[in-house]
């Protein structure tokens, strides 16, 4: 790993440590907090953070750094292992398997872009050679199914929803089995989302939930609501089985540390990053330049 991987605060908190002649508590305090600063800028959790700074303590040995070994090394090396564990659950999420009928399951706050990733899925998963489908099990926003209807003719994608049908669950079960008697393989359920948090949505994913049986929960956070992030997720977590994590608006200003925060919620690990408003814009997770975007 080299110094340009991360990011420029931190960078420069590294090289005025090591410009200092003695390494000592202080100096590395100092660094440490200046790293703090940087990553609460980037929304990170500030207990991660907290958290962090503890282990990275334990972990950078002042002997070893005053003993003149590569001191830069040492502490960059720390950091970015941290963030990179923090956002390793310990397991990996549920893969469908092409072939083999999957149904997975959208949740999160309206304009998280949970529609727009819903289709993105698809498409990602239909350039494969899959066979995808949507269902839009959201009846509460106008214009809702318009919209998925919309993205999926765009993507030549089947799709399921009713304008006159109230009830999400309703439309949710009919859109799945009639895309397993099509033998899609990989059908995915749009659900609702409102403005904030409130209990008739959490009871709404936990019914559309149990009534699908979804192989996979994907709770879809928008990069840029920061430090909400952690509260958001745990809820969707209580209520529905969420199993992975997609952040949407990566192409904004957002650094996205609260996907830290969703994944400390949740136990789940980030999958895929929404990159703009087209289909296409839509990237595996890849751990190593996202912590060294966060640290910049
Ligand atoms: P929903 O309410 O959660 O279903 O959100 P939508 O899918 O309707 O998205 C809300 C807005 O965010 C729309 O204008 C989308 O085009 C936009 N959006 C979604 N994902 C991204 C992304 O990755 N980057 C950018 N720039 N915009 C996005």
């Amino acid at each position: 790993m080299v110094l340009a991987q991360l990011g420029g605060s931190i960078s420069r908190a590294i090289q005025q440590m090591s410009n200092a002649t003695i390494i000592d508590e202080k100096v590395l305090n100092e660094c440490l907090n200046e790293i703090t600063r940087a990553l609460l800028q980037s929304d990170v959790q500030f207990k991660l953070v907290r958290d962090m700074q503890t282990n990275i303590k334990k972990i950078v040995n002042l002997d070893d750094l005053a003993a003149g070994h590569n001191k830069r090394k040492i502490i960059q090396q720390a950091i970015f292992n941290e963030l990179c564990k923090i956002l390793d659950p310990g397991k990996p999420a549920f893969t469908p398997k092409k072939g083999k009928t999957s149904v997975v399951m959208f949740v999160g706050l309206q304009g998280s872009g949970k529609t727009t990733t819903c289709t993105k899925y698809a498409y990602y998963h239909q350039k494969k050679g899959w066979k995808p489908a949507l269902v839009c099990a959201d009846t509460f926003r106008a214009g809702a199914f318009d919209q998925l209807k919309q993205n999926a003719t765009k993507a030549k994608i089947p799709f399921y929803g009713s304008y006159m049908e109230s009830d999400p669950v309703k439309i949710a079960v009919e859109g799945v089995e009639r895309f397993k008697k099509e033998n899609c393989d990989l059908i995915i359920v749009d659900t609702s989302g409102r403005h904030k948090q409130e209990a008739a949505l959490f009871e709404e994913m936990r019914q559309v939930s149990e009534a699908t049986k979804p192989d996979l929960v994907i709770f879809v956070m928008d990069s840029s609501i920061g430090q909400a992030a952690f509260d958001q997720a745990q809820a969707f977590k209580q209520s529905v089985a969420v199993g992975a994590v997609i952040v949407t608006k990566m192409d904004g200003h957002a650094k996205g540390g609260g996907a830290l925060s969703a994944v400390a919620a949740t136990k789940s690990p980030v999958i895929f990053i929404g990159t703009g408003e087209h289909m296409d814009e839509f990237e595996v997770f890849d751990v190593k330049p996202f912590v060294s975007r966060l640290l910049g």
